[in-house]
């Protein structure tokens, strides 16, 4: 049988890969390779769904200010994918002054966040212990994810544009031959001009089944739980602790729930992750330390690989080492927020078109994103 051919083959059915193939479909044929047996069974479907502009650095909150109008219109969705909620970093007296300058750098990008402090955190969250908490980063205007909501967006515009996507297709091999790859997968052989790298804790081992060199991708363990509470959080933020030693965060949730993490960051192999007790036990400690909701115990609980590059910017365009190879990698804590930007970041480079204007407007050239930079 011969090998089908596509212009892109995208490797990942995650949120990155799936918004890659939405950005790309009306200018080229595309095929998604999931290794799974479903799509989003990864890192996509283990995330905290929080929409925070300020989060990751400078280069993804441009990104995610970037994607702002796609969550507020929501093109080809009836329902909006984002609900308001605040996020709140807080921090101990010695963290002031790092925070007041935090927010003056912040708000040139996102002008609604400001410096709150004592009893003014109160109002934002009553739960907190101000014995520990003196001071906090607001921004009022952060969201709720629907997450899997998104997922279907994308893949509804890919399929309706004609892409297919296969299952139980891992990448195995890829060798360039002439103007195009010839690539194996668990699915059977495919061709294709372009392979699009979005394969998140495995982006290296992908780079490495098509012979190109890796970007030194750090797959870190982030572990999170469910909880119900006596008080009911709703019009609660998103609040995250900065403070070393209660570094953690929590989230409202339906039904007097609360998410939790430790915010931990565990060095991991590229797997299928699993939450480890013990920081399930951490994280609800520092909880209890921050504030007064008192967890006791855990509904459920899980684990995800959120991947950095050595710099932790994204990873995000053409392999100047390797032809028809790009990358859509290590998009860290902040792969759901900017996953509208880089799909348009996707299609516009597959096109050889220059960065969308918002993008470019921020500050963000192919070279900051580029993934020998
Ligand atoms: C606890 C936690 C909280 C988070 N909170 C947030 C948040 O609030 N906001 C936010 O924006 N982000 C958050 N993130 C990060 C976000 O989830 C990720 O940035 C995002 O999901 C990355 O998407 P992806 O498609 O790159 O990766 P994935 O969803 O992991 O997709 C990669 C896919 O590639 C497939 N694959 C790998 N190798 C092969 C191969 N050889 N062949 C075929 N397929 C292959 C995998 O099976 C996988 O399905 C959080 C992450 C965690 C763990």
């Amino acid at each position: 049988m011969s090998a089908p051919w596509f212009d892109v083959a995208i490797v990942g059915g995650g949120i990155a890969g799936v918004g890659a193939a939405a950005g790309a479909i009306d200018s080229h044929s595309i095929v998604v390779l999931e290794q799974e047996n479903e799509l989003a069974h990864h890192t996509t479907s283990r995330s905290a769904a929080v929409y925070i502009e300020n989060e990751g650095g400078p280069v993804f909150h441009r990104l995610s200010t970037a994607s702002r109008p796609f969550w507020d219109a929501h093109p080809g969705s009836e329902t909006p994918l984002i609900t308001p909620l605040g996020v709140l970093k807080v921090g101990d007296e010695s963290m002031a002054d790092a925070f007041m300058a935090e927010v003056d750098e912040a708000s040139r990008v996102t002008p609604s966040i400001r410096f709150v402090r004592d009893e003014a955190l109160l109002a934002i969250c009553p739960a907190l212990n101000l014995d520990i908490v003196r001071v906090g980063m607001h921004e009022p205007t952060g969201g709720a994810i629907d997450v899997m909501g998104t997922h279907q967006l994308f893949l509804r515009t890919a399929r309706a544009g004609g892409a297919d996507i296969w299952r139980n297709a891992r990448l195995n091999a890829a060798t360039r031959v002439g103007e195009h790859w010839e690539i194996e997968t668990e699915a059977g052989p495919v061709h294709a001009a372009t392979i699009v790298n979005a394969a998140g804790a495995w982006g290296d081992v992908v780079a490495e089944r098509c012979g190109v060199v890796p970007v030194g991708l750090n797959p870190l363990r982030r572990t999170a739980f469910t909880t119900t509470i006596s008080d009911d959080p709703a019009g609660w933020p998103l609040v995250y602790s900065g403070i070393d030693e209660y570094e953690c965060y929590f989230k409202p949730e339906a039904g007097n729930q609360l998410l939790g993490s430790l915010s931990d960051e565990q060095l991991s192999e590229p797997c299928d992750a699993r939450p480890e007790e013990i920081d399930i036990a951490l994280a609800i400690d520092r909880i209890n330390t921050i504030s007064h909701v008192g967890v006791r115990s855990v509904n459920t609980t899980w684990a995800g690989l959120r991947t950095f590059a050595p710099d932790r910017n994204p990873v995000l365009g053409w392999d100047d080492m390797s032809a028809g190879f790009m990358w859509l990698v290590g998009q860290g804590g902040c792969g759901i927020v900017t996953s509208p930007i880089a799909s348009e970041i996707v299609g516009t480079r597959l096109r050889g078109e220059p960065l969308p204007e918002r993008v470019t407007d921020l500050g963000l050239t192919t070279e900051t994103l580029a993934p020998r930079r």
